[in-house]
């Protein structure tokens, strides 16, 4: 019997996906490029519903018709060398996957060669990690919506289940799979710097010590900032490291690594001229923290105030920095789901956002019960123009700004380092502003560049003499 589908890679996630389709159902072809990743596979992972192969051509024939392949490579060079390789064993018809946190610039280009090569191209973005690709990862697959209709029954099967749905929708056409992919690995940054800016301020300022801050990570799972990121904190925080019996948080060297996704999509976003300032500073936090010999150098030559030591009402901080942090939070999405507002008029996607949220609710990393409130604003609203005025964040950030600010405030007077707390509460502010101070900008530029600025009294594009007396009177109109 011919099999269903084929997985190309396995590496960590190409093996665990093979596994979960098979534990599905479905009969697995498997092919490594090297053959000690299906060597390590067999041994490993012997199943009766999976074939390995160790040359390309078995591999690709032991398929049913339209084929079925599911790349899951390094991102980048490694995917076009394995559709070189791939192409001339393939037919008309046949479709292609790509499960790797690949570029959506490449996935577009990819889907347009292979169209014209009568091949079908699908980006799926993966979330979910190890675990996810096993036991239910969450899919966002894109490209023609005819041939996500023949992998839709394996890929919905496979994906993470909530409430009876399966994490896994089309998404829209071309790469914009990988793009939602992406964005969404921006908010994941930018979560997870805020619950770091959250647990350094309840450790250094308030005074509570890791096992203690653990419990309050524990609490919050169990409130509206219940997801994954929050109940991980806690277990990370709970555990001890065995050689030196100290939490093993404390034993961890503090500079962060990247892939490169939360940099593409802050890139994306100056890219579109979207404000997504959260996931952008959390890049940022991450290559700061990465100068960890300047730092400790600076520590002693820079002056600043650090942290009182004074006796804090612990109660009430650990309710502030939590609203804090849910406001953060509110912050960052309202922030991704606007680009994503953005990338699709721009790119003409018709992306739904309410779908994309319902679909983040399982499986990937950023799951989280107040997903639903964001994909019920999106149903109820399709064009709403930013998730802070649907009615249940409205009501939220109404309540809980004040606290926003009280740690914001108390953590700059402590020479407490908050980039994302901070830079939420700045787009909070700048978002609610009628008037910002850009009337001087636009002033600067006119007077330096004679870039012209519009009048909020009359019609049209102004230019200011600035060096003559009249300037205040003088103003002319510029022909657009
Ligand atoms: P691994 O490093 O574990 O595996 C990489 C795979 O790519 C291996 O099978 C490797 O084969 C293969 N490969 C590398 N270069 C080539 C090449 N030139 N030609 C053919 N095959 C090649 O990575 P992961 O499984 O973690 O990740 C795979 C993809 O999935 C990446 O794009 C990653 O960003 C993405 N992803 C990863 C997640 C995670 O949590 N790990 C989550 C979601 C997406 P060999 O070892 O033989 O070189």
């Amino acid at each position: 019997m011919k099999n269903s589908i084929g997985v190309y890679g396995l590496g960590v996630m190409g093996s665990n996906l093979a596994r979960n389709m098979a534990n599905h159902g479905e009969n697995v072809a498997v092919y490594n490029y090297t053959p000690d990743l299906t060597d390590q596979f067999v041994s490993r992972h012997a199943h009766s519903r999976i074939e390995a192969y160790y040359e390309l051509e078995p591999f690709v024939r032991s398929l049913k018709s339209p084929r079925k392949i599911f790349l899951m490579v390094s991102a980048g060079a490694a995917v076009d060398s394995v559709i070189e390789s791939l192409l001339p064993l393939l037919d008309q018809g046949d479709i292609i996957m790509d499960g790797g946190n690949s570029d959506f610039h490449d996935s577009n280009r990819r889907y347009r060669a292979l169209k014209e090569r009568g091949i079908h191209f699908i980006s799926v973005g993966v979330s979910g990690g190890e675990e996810g690709a096993l036991n239910g990862p969450a899919l966002m697959p894109s490209g023609d919506q005819e041939a996500y209709r023949q992998v839709a029954p394996i890929l919905e099967k496979i994906a993470a289940q909530v409430d009876g749905k399966p994490c896994c929708t089309y998404i829209g056409p071309e790469g914009s799979g990988h793009y939602v992919k992406m964005v969404h690995n921006g908010i994941e940054y930018a979560d997870m710097q805020l619950i770091a800016e959250a647990w350094q301020f309840l450790h250094q300022i308030v005074g509570l010590s890791i096992p203690e801050t653990a419990g309050v990570f524990k609490s919050w799972n169990e409130s509206e900032l219940k997801s994954n990121l929050i109940e991980i904190t806690a277990e990370i925080l709970s555990k001890t490291d065995q050689e030196t019996g100290k939490p093993m948080v404390e034993v961890i060297l503090d500079k962060a690594g990247q892939k490169g996704t939360g940099k593409w999509s802050s890139q994306e976003a100056l890219n579109l001229g979207v404000p997504s300032t959260i996931m952008t500073e959390s890049v940022f936090a991450r290559f700061l923290s990465s100068l960890k010999e300047d730092r400790v150098q600076a520590e002693s030559l820079l002056e600043g105030p650090s942290p009182s030591g004074e006796e804090m009402d612990k109660d009430y901080w650990i309710k502030q920095v939590k609203e804090a942090l849910f406001m953060g939070k509110i912050c960052a999405y309202a922030q991704g789901f606007q680009q994503y507002k953005t990338a699709s008029e721009q790119y003409g996607w018709s992306l739904q956002l309410g779908d994309i949220a319902l679909i983040f609710r399982g499986g990937c990393i950023i799951r989280a019960d107040f997903l639903n409130h964001i994909s019920d604003a999106y149903q109820e609203n399709k064009d709403l123009s930013n998730l802070l005025l649907a009615p249940y964040f409205l009501e939220k950030t109404n309540r809980y700004q004040a606290s926003l600010r009280n740690v914001v405030m108390k953590g700059f007077e402590s020479g407490l380092p908050l980039p994302c707390l901070s830079s939420a509460l700045a787009f909070y502010d700048g978002y609610r502003s009628a008037r910002s101070g850009a009337n001087l900008i636009q002033a600067q530029r006119d007077y330096f560049g004679a870039h012209g600025f519009e009048r909020i009294d009359q019609q049209g594009t102004f230019h200011a003499r600035w060096l003559e007396p009249e300037t205040v009177t003088t103003s002319v109109k510029v022909n657009k």
